[in-house]
């Protein structure tokens, strides 16, 4: 009997493939009974979990013999005594058996348990016990399942990774040939991890309840991107519905792909910009350069995200040098490190927070850090010899902040000529949009910028004060707020009174249901994950430019989110069902 699920749908298309859970920790892991006869096959994997782990300790303090003292590496001999304690095991085999539980969830509750015991004690040494059996505990799941997933991934199979979330680095760790969908139980549809998966094209569905202990790995799953439904062990007729739906859908995809070199002109005769938003050079890989009009958001934290220490500056250079190249002298915005919030970089430890989302996060950690913002400004003026780079600052919330970084530009300027470097004089500097009292002294923010981005992902984060990361509060994320849509209206109204340059880059820039409405409302520039273009394109030289603003003003009128969506969703489908039965495109 198939199991349905239903978490929110993140990016469209359906997978079909075996599930295959990723990620490990002792709070949370995959949760199986097992069938009497299971038993002895399980205590096996156990075992041999131990002596895996074991193996692993061992290697490490061979590794770390000569830069640890002989005292430091009694450390490690006491995880591996604690490995082999007899009492311990005993429990770990009793648990497996008399529970009936899988050897993960006999590490977890053994592990807890004495956890517990050692970390009431009164002996402040025998308290950090817990720390080593908390970390022997992680080693022997790892293990275990590491073997299962590799089990599951080697050879080439196709596969729907499962996991709490799907994070930034994860996309450079996967063996993202095979991957074919991704499933997740936290994040939303606007998170960075739903970002990923759009940019790559996969199939998502987010927010799924309590996923990793209902599914086990190995089930074979259908994920459904544009519902948000998860069907495990689905049956024949299932199957085939869906394969069928896949195949509708490959097909009106070709024919949409189709319309990408065409020009981005309205039948009117306006013409749109239509950006690429990308998040390491990797992706432009993937990128025709021809239909794109530049890249209009260069996510570099990504850069900074796949390593394991800062990228110096020579070497972010030749990054950003390369996607200089690359767009062939068309525009590339550069965003600064935008770390923090929900996308931490591992070796950058930031303190603890209650709120991260409103915390030190974006420019305010390169600001309050200054060989940071130096460096990355220096790498980007210097690549910008090359081309045409521009410099785009997240998260700004004061108009102070972009005083400050102009004025690092220029004395970074003055130090290069000093040098008789090259760079270009004229790089633009920007701000992102995605605080909502900017929107307030938009006025100013002008006087001091060449150019805006509104982040509409924060934005509307902030304006709703909904986390964009929430499961239990994604159904309330939603861009088709009307207090967001009169934001919008504000800025497009502001910049364009200014003659100043403003772009869309957060995800509805790339929502085809949305391209009709930010023409009306007066955006002629959208930068997007490059798979959503041939979509966008196809919108803008559906519906003329009057079109377009009666429609902006009608949604303006409404009060309710879902009015407006049902507007904006009924224009889009209109113009895709004449593109479909051969309308003008
Ligand atoms: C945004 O907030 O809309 C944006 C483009 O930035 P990010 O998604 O990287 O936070
Ligand atoms: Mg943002």
């Amino acid at each position: 009997m198939p199991l349905k699920l239903k978490g929110v749908a993140a990016a469209s298309g359906i997978a079909i493939a075996p599930l295959v859970h990723f990620h490990g920790d002792l709070a949370f892991i995959p949760t199986r009974t097992l069938e009497a006869q299971e038993v002895d096959g399980e205590q096996q994997r156990l075992d041999d979990a131990i002596a895996g782990a074991s193996a692993a300790i061992l290697d490490l303090s061979r590794d770390l013999a000569i830069d640890l003292t002989d005292h430091e590496l009694k450390i490690y001999d006491a995880q591996l005594a604690l490995l082999h304690d007899k009492t311990l095991l005993a429990e770990l085999r009793r648990t497996i058996e008399g529970d009936r539980v899988n050897a993960e969830v006999a590490v977890q509750r053994v592990i807890s348990r004495y956890e517990s015991v050692f970390e009431r004690m009164e002996d402040v040494a025998m308290r950090e016990r817990a720390a080593d059996l908390r970390d022997v505990g992680r080693q022997v799941l790892a293990v275990l399942l590491e073997r299962e997933r590799s089990s599951l991934v080697a050879e080439g199979h196709d596969y729907v990774f499962a996991a709490d979330e799907f994070l930034p680095s994860d996309a450079g760790a996967v063996d993202r040939k095979h991957l074919k969908g991704i499933v997740t139980a936290r994040g939303g549809k606007y998170s960075h991890g739903a970002i990923l998966a759009r940019s790559l094209g996969i199939p998502s569905v987010v927010a799924v309840d309590e996923l990793m202990q209902k599914v086990r790995s190995g089930t074979r799953v259908i994920v459904d991107g544009e519902s948000g439904a998860v069907i495990c062990d689905p049956d024949d007729e299932d199957i085939e519905r869906y394969r069928r739906l896949a195949a509708e859908q490959a097909e009106a995809d070709r024919r949409v792909f189709e319309v990408r070199f065409l020009s981005a002109r309205t039948p009117d005769g306006v013409s749109i910009k239509l950006m690429a938003n990308v998040e390491s050079t990797r992706d432009l890989g993937g990128v025709e350069e021809a239909i794109v009009d530049g890249i209009g958001l260069f996510r570099t934290e990504f850069a900074f995200m796949e390593r394991r220490q800062f990228p110096t500056e020579d070497e972010q250079v030749e990054l950003y040098h390369q996607a200089i190249e690359w767009a062939n002298g068309k525009v590339v915005t550069f965003r600064t490190l935008d770390v923090g919030g929900d996308k931490p970089l591992p070796y950058f430890k930031t303190p603890d927070e209650r709120n991260p989302v409103l915390g030190w996060r974006g420019l305010r950690i390169s600001l309050d850090w200054p060989d940071l913002l130096y460096t990355q400004v220096r790498a980007l003026l210097r690549a910008s010899a090359g081309g045409r780079a521009r410099i785009l600052l997240p998260m700004v919330t004061h108009v102070d902040e972009i005083v400050r970084c102009r004025a690092v530009v220029e004395e970074i300027k003055a130090d290069l000529a000093a040098a008789g470097e090259d760079f270009d004089d004229h790089i633009e500097l920007g701000a992102m949009i995605e605080v909502p009292a900017i929107v307030g002294v938009l006025d100013e923010v002008l006087r001091e910028v060449d150019f805006v981005s509104v982040g509409t992902n924060d934005l509307v984060q902030y304006l709703l004060a909904v986390d964009r990361d929430n499961p239990r509060i994604a159904q309330m994320y939603t861009p088709y707020h009307p207090g967001v849509l009169r934001t919008l209206a504000r800025i497009a109204e502001v910049c364009n009174a200014h003659g100043k340059p403003v772009s869309i880059c957060g995800e509805i820039a790339g929502d085809h249901y949305f391209s009709a409405l930010l023409l009306g409302l007066g955006f002629r520039e959208l930068s997007m994950a490059p798979v959503f273009l041939p979509r966008v394109k196809l919108m803008v030289r559906t519906f003329g430019l009057a079109e377009c603003e009666a429609l902006a003003r009608e949604a303006l009128t409404l009060g309710r989110s879902r009015e407006i969506r049902a507007l904006a969703r009924d224009k889009a489908q209109a113009g895709w069902s004449s593109f479909l039965e051969g309308g003008p495109s």
